[in-house]
Formats: C-alpha cells, sequence, structure tokens
C-alpha cells in the first residue's frame, strides 16, 4: 500500500463524515478498522443455518471500542482549548480517556467505582497518568458527580453524553456495511449506558441515506471509491440490547438502585442514553433482553473454546443472548447477525481465571520423561 494510503485512524478514514474539517488536530492512535471474524464453530452446535459475525473491538489501541468515541472527544476537546477531561468510568472509558489525554499531552481525570473495575483497565489508567479517584459508590453516582463538577470546573466531560462520543462511535457501523457490502439483518449489543447502541443507529441510519443517491466523495480516503456509494442496500439492521439481569433496567422499565453483575463493563443502573435506545429499539423493531452472570460467563468460555476469540465478560453478552435467540427462533434462520465484542479479554484475567478451575493444567518436574508422561496423558 502507498505510504500516503498508511491506516491512521478512524477520523482520517471517515473525516468526511465526521465533525472536522481540514485543519483540526486529529487526536489518534489508529483506532477503529477491527476485524469483523465470521464464526465457524459456533453456528454448527446451534443447528441453525445463520450467518454469525463478531465485530472485535476488543483490538482498539486500549482494547475496547471506546477508543472510538475518545478520538473524536478529545480531539474535539483539544480543538477547544481544554487542558483537561474527565468521565466516570466502570473502567474502560477511563482506560481511553487516558491514554487519549496521554497523547494529547493534557490531563484525564477519572471517577472508578472502588474495587469493581477489572485488574487491566485499572493498570492501564495508572500506566497512561490519569488522575484516578476511587469513590466509594458506583458508576451511576460517579456520573452524577462529573455532570456536577463539569458545571463550573474547567474539564471536558468525555463519558458518552459528549455527543462526540457518539460521532467517533458510528464508524463501527460504516465498517461492517463495508465489509458486507450491506447491514447485517440483526445487531446485538450488551447495553449499559446504551451509547454504542445508539451510535450504531446513526452510522446505520447515515449509511442508509446515502445509499441509492450519487455520493461522489463518500470519503478522504477512497477518494470517491467509497463503498458506500453503490453497494449499500439501505436497509438497517434490527438492533438487540442485552443487559446482565443484575443490572437491566431496560428490562425494568426504569433505573436500578443497586446494579451488580460479574461483567463490571455494563454495571449501570441508570443508563445516560435512556430515551436515545428506546428510540432506537421502536425505529429498528428491535428488543432488550436480559443474561445471568452465568450465561454471559459461559458464553464468554465457549467463544473462547470454539472460535480462539477471548472477550471480557460484558461483551459475551452479546453472542449469549444471540445464540438463545438464534435458538428459540426470535432471529430467524437464514439471517446475517453481527455481534459486537465490545472489550478485550486481558481486561479482566481474575474473572477469567476464576472460571477456568478445571483448566487442563498439571505442574511436573522439568524432566523430558515427565513432559512426555503429561502428553501422553493428555492427549
Ligand atoms: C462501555 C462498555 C459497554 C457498554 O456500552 P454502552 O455504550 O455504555 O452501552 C459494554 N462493554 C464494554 C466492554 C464496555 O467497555
Amino acid at each position: 500500500m502507498p505510504f500516503r494510503d498508511r491506516y491512521t485512524g478512524l477520523v482520517n478514514r471517515y473525516r468526511d463524515h465526521l465533525p472536522v474539517n481540514d485543519d483540526t488536530r486529529i487526536i489518534g492512535l489508529g483506532e477503529g478498522n477491527t476485524p469483523l471474524i465470521r464464526l465457524k464453530n459456533i453456528p454448527r452446535t446451534l443447528g441453525k443455518d445463520v450467518d454469525i459475525y463478531v465485530k472485535y473491538e476488543g483490538l482498539n489501541p486500549t482494547g475496547s471500542f471506546k477508543d472510538r468515541g475518545m478520538t473524536m472527544a478529545v480531539t474535539h476537546a483539544v480543538d477547544e482549548g481544554s487542558n483537561a477531561v474527565i468521565c466516570a468510568s466502570t473502567g474502560n472509558t477511563s482506560a481511553s480517556a487516558a491514554a487519549y489525554a496521554a497523547r494529547a499531552g493534557i490531563t484525564a481525570f477519572v471517577l472508578i467505582p472502588e474495587g469493581k473495575i477489572a485488574m487491566g483497565k485499572l493498570a492501564q489508567a495508572m500506566m497512561y497518568g490519569a488522575v484516578i479517584m476511587q469513590i466509594r459508590g458506583n458508576f451511576d453516582q460517579g456520573m452524577e458527580l462529573v455532570k456536577q463538577v463539569a458545571e463550573t470546573a474547567p474539564v471536558t466531560i468525555v463519558n458518552s453524553v459528549n455527543p462526540y462520543r457518539l460521532q467517533g462511535q458510528k464508524t463501527a457501523a460504516f465498517e461492517i456495511i463495508e465489509e458486507l457490502g450491506r447491514a447485517p439483518d440483526y445487531h446485538c449489543l450488551p447495553v449499559g449506558n446504551a451509547g454504542n447502541i445508539t451510535a450504531h443507529w446513526i452510522g446505520y441510519s447515515e449509511c442508509a441515506a446515502t445509499s441509492g443517491k450519487e455520493v461522489t466523495r463518500a470519503c478522504n480516503f477512497c477518494s470517491g471509491q467509497c463503498r458506500f456509494a453503490g453497494a449499500v442496500t439501505g436497509s438497517r439492521p434490527v438492533m438487540v440490547g442485552y443487559q446482565a439481569s443484575g443490572s437491566a433496567p431496560f428490562l425494568r422499565g426504569g433505573p436500578v438502585e443497586d446494579p451488580d453483575t460479574v461483567a463490571t463493563a455494563i454495571r449501570i443502573g441508570n443508563p445516560q442514553s435512556w430515551q436515545q435506545a428506546w428510540t432506537v429499539q421502536e425505529e429498528s423493531g428491535g428488543w432488550f433482553d436480559e443474561l445471568e452472570d452465568s450465561e454471559i460467563l459461559q458464553a464468554q468460555k465457549l467463544l473462547s473454546e470454539k472460535e480462539g476469540i477471548f472477550c471480557e465478560p460484558a461483551s459475551a453478552a452479546s453472542i449469549g443472548g444471540a445464540m438463545r435467540d438464534i435458538r428459540n427462533g426470535r432471529i430467524p434462520e437464514g439471517s446475517t447477525v453481527v455481534c459486537t465484542l465490545t472489550g478485550n479479554g486481558l481486561k479482566d484475567p481474575d474473572t477469567a481465571i476464576d472460571q477456568c478451575r478445571d483448566a487442563r493444567m498439571v505442574t511436573i518436574d522439568a524432566e523430558l520423561t515427565s513432559v512426555k508422561k503429561a502428553i501422553l496423558d493428555e492427549m
């Protein structure tokens, strides 16, 4: 590939579809352009004729989809002259905000719930040099505090209430459409604050609006060759959101007081994009459903074991929920389904190791005969 076409991140890639202009200084780390992997073994075990793809967002620079939104949010904050960003976080937003703030040379303040954040995410926020405030409370309380403090303090909120976050995140839908040549029939996501499901709907809707029309210059990267221009059918997927039973406000019809789940990334009782998500549900003809923690962990393990894809617990809610809805026919045979794997499994090694007590692991002497014996025993 010629040097000028080198991939430098989603803002450059989709410049014409994003709120930037030619001389905006972009704060980027090569985010986006994540693999859309077609599952081979899980569909067979379901005994149903469906095409399941996973969008592996865990391969973003800080290991979650939050980077898509953060490159836009921090780019805009810096463009406006801001010297600091702030967020409440269940972990991944803090990791991402910290990284992009470091890249921009500004300060990141992050509020996290004490003791309820996965180890990898905490390590990231520390390494990137964020100012970390562990609160004796949960995400929802942190979010309220952040909104209040940002009213007067000179800091920019980079939670998904910041509209630039959703603008960046919508590009995941663009990538999927470009790769499939059309929108999928169903798109399944884990839902916490519901920013991501909202962002995907924005992305799909923008593509549907441009398809069929003459698009002369869809993006800088491909100078008019953009596949939005031709291949897109104009259809949008049915959007399906899955929550953990212990923190499922969309299933309860209102805020949940004390949200709890092993999937800490979606341990949220008072979603910030509540109304937008209901609109997505209605416009797309989709639904919300819930999974027990045990089902979430089972799906996480299955995806690792059967497909070689390690996502974090929250992410597995999408594939676990999709598998159930394929089995029961709510997602019909013949469908193309995309599940977003929101974050990398390495984020939360403790939860992974906890559920692998039966891992195939033996301790042996450092001797050839012992190794040979172990191989024979395990064949
Ligand atoms: C943030 C996050 C979610 C939830 O996304 P929302 O936009 O808050 O609904 C799900 N999974 C992971 C890994 C996350 O980091």
